[in-house]
């Protein structure tokens, strides 16, 4: 297998590409890489080849592995890339520097209250049903502008949106549909793109790609 140094040199590659080919500037985009799953052993490579921002899932793995690498590497920013429960608001705000998976007003109320509780105002994305797949989680595209609404008068500093198209099927329609959304509402970040198709991304607006598999090889 090849080394995980090699594998983030060509992802980055692959995402330089896309940005030339888009005509836009390689720092525009941010690769988090999304370590859900893997041991911090799997991990450290990545930091060592100098990543510094990561991804995870769920609160309480990444509470058992962040911490110790953080004391190393305390530079690092992590990421909230999946479905966050209310009861574990606090917890996310206290671990992650950002969080993609804002999706209903009962998160909105209970990000608020850990945020007006620590003092720690954490970026965050809205998650968009982008293929109304309501299993997935994600805010209707009917119910966007009144859960931002919401955000914003809650003070949750809102900086995107994010989304995961359906599986099997052409992505770039949802990218569009995604960029143009955040666009109507005066919002920079769009969080979109995983290992399969972050160069489509890229070329449709892509601000953060999550990448994991092409990064850390398959997951178990
Ligand atoms: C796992 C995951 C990713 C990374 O997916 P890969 O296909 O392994 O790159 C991206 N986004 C979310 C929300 C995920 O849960």
């Amino acid at each position: 297998m090849e080394s995980a140094a090699t594998r983030l040199d060509e992802v980055r590659e692959r995402i330089a590409h896309a940005c030339t080919v888009a005509g836009r500037e390689v720092d525009e985009v941010t690769l988090v890489a999304v370590s859900k799953t893997h041991p911090a052993e799997a991990i450290e490579p990545l930091l060592q080849a100098g990543q510094r921002v990561f991804g995870e899932n769920r609160v309480q793995e990444a509470q058992g592995k962040w911490p110790t690498l953080r004391e190393r590497w305390p530079e690092v920013g992590l990421h909230l890339v999946g479905t966050l429960q209310s009861n574990k608001a606090e917890d996310a705000v206290a671990l992650f520097d950002c969080i993609h998976s804002l999706d209903r007003p009962s998160l909105v109320a209970a990000l608020a209250r850990a945020m007006d509780k620590t003092g720690r105002r954490v970026p965050c994305f809205v998650q968009v049903d982008i293929g109304e797949e309501p299993q997935k989680g994600g805010c209707a595209i009917g119910d966007l502008a009144a859960l931002l609404a919401q955000a914003r008068d809650a003070q949750i500093p809102l900086v995107g949106l994010m989304c995961v198209p359906p599986l099997g099927i052409e992505p770039a329609p949802f990218f569009a549909l995604l960029d143009k959304l955040a666009g109507d509402h005066g919002l920079a970040g769009r969080s979109m793109g995983m290992s399969g198709d972050f160069e489509t991304a890229i070329m449709l607006g892509a601000t953060h790609v999550r990448v994991g598999t092409a990064l850390f090889g398959a997951r178990t």
